[in-house]
């Protein structure tokens, strides 16, 4: 039986244009700051990505600054934060877990930022240097409001960062980009591999190294760069930017499916649905139904989802983001994300919610 895979705000499959990138660079010898010939064919595939990833993201190759993923570029962009940096719970770990001296920006119940509470924050904190706001949510999908939140943020003079992971590929990034200082983009969400990804920066030169070393990535990010990885995520940019058009389809799926589980479950919460949404992205939740059960029935039924909560040390923990909306424990703990790719079928939609039914109706009967 082919598996459904309805996990690609996790990672999305490699691309074969991606795996075809990497594989050719791995063939090269040497390293991109060699002057010889080897070292200038290892630079060329890098500042061929490098044009590419800038396409993707609307901004000149100059600002693009290479790292092992967006954790990487989401903990650089905190570290350079002259001071204190406003975030709301909904952001990931990459920047809560990374932020020195942190400033709560509330959240509304639909999940986006409470626009009213940051205008106040900002005023009543003069301090705050920073305010980093991620593009679009990669649990439930919601799209912030970025524009109106860099008003605020250039009426203060505070840098806005923005982590730009989950919308790359999905939506242009070039009217965020023209908005913010910093932004944050990875591979592995648009078909590229693991282990590459780039902090955007729109004047490395007044950056401080915030690797220091060889001087590689502009004195930002030394270290000698993972060029097949590299290679791999331009090509990826590449396609995604080729195949833009295809998630109108996504969202008209994702949008039908919706309807259909509900249509068989009427007491669904859409964690999110208030809000504008990322086209491939559903966060569901059937009260008494917790997403552990939910996630493992469909694993034995061969389809890939994720639950809405985080697991550590072996205890189910409600999920940072919807406890940050809002979110009551019953909803929280029975939330699960179903992600689409701009290839998943029909047919895999079906399966999924045949399976999805069938282990609300089991649990039901059992409960
Ligand atoms: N930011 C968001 C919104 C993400 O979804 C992720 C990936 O899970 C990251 C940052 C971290 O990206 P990476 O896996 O490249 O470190």
């Amino acid at each position: 039986m082919t598996r459904v895979y309805l996990d690609h705000n996790a990672s999305a499959p490699l691309r074969p244009e991606a795996a075809e990138a990497m594989t050719a660079a791995m063939a090269l010898r040497g390293n991109p700051s060699s002057v010889h010939g080897e070292g200038r064919a290892m630079r060329a595939e890098v500042e061929r990505a490098r044009a590419d990833v800038a396409a993707l993201a609307g901004c000149d190759p100059a600002s693009v600054v290479f790292t092992s993923g967006a954790t990487e570029a989401n903990a650089l962009a905190m570290k350079a934060s002259p001071g204190p940096v406003a975030a709301a719970g909904i952001e990931h770990p990459s920047i809560l877990e990374n932020i020195g001296d942190m400033r709560a920006i509330a959240c509304l119940p639909d999940g986006r930022i409470d626009l009213a509470a940051l205008e106040t924050l900002l005023k009543e904190s003069p301090d705050i240097a920073t305010v980093a706001l991620m593009a679009a949510n990669n649990e439930t999908g919601v799209v912030q409001p970025v524009t109106e939140a860099a008003a605020l943020c250039r009426a203060a003079g505070v840098r806005l960062h923005v982590d730009a992971v989950q919308q790359a590929g999905k939506a242009g990034l070039a009217a965020i980009w023209d908005r913010c200082d910093s932004m944050s983009v990875t591979a592995h969400k648009i078909g590229g591999p693991t282990g590459a990804g780039a902090l955007i920066v729109r004047d490395p030169g007044a950056w401080p190294a915030l690797i220091a070393g060889g001087g590689q990535e502009q004195r930002v990010r030394a270290g000698t760069e993972n060029v097949p990885g590299i290679a791999g995520f331009g090509a990826a940019a590449r396609a995604a930017a080729r195949e833009a058009d295809g998630w109108a389809g996504v969202r008209d799926r994702r949008d039908r499916l919706e309807t259909a589980m509900r249509d068989r479950v009427p007491e669904i919460c859409i964690v999110g649905g208030g809000a504008p949404r990322l086209p491939n992205t559903l966060c569901a939740a059937v009260p008494g139904v917790p997403s552990a059960l939910m996630t493992m029935r469909l694993d034995l039924a061969g389809i890939a989802v994720s639950a809405g909560s985080a697991c550590s040390s072996g205890k189910v923990a409600a999920s940072p983001v919807l406890s940050a909306m809002g979110v009551g424990p019953e909803i929280a703990q029975s939330a699960i994300r179903i992600s689409q790719g701009l290839y998943t079928t029909e047919r895999d939609l079906e399966r999924f919610l045949a399976a999805w039914s069938d282990t609300v109706a089991a649990k039901r009967r059992n409960s």
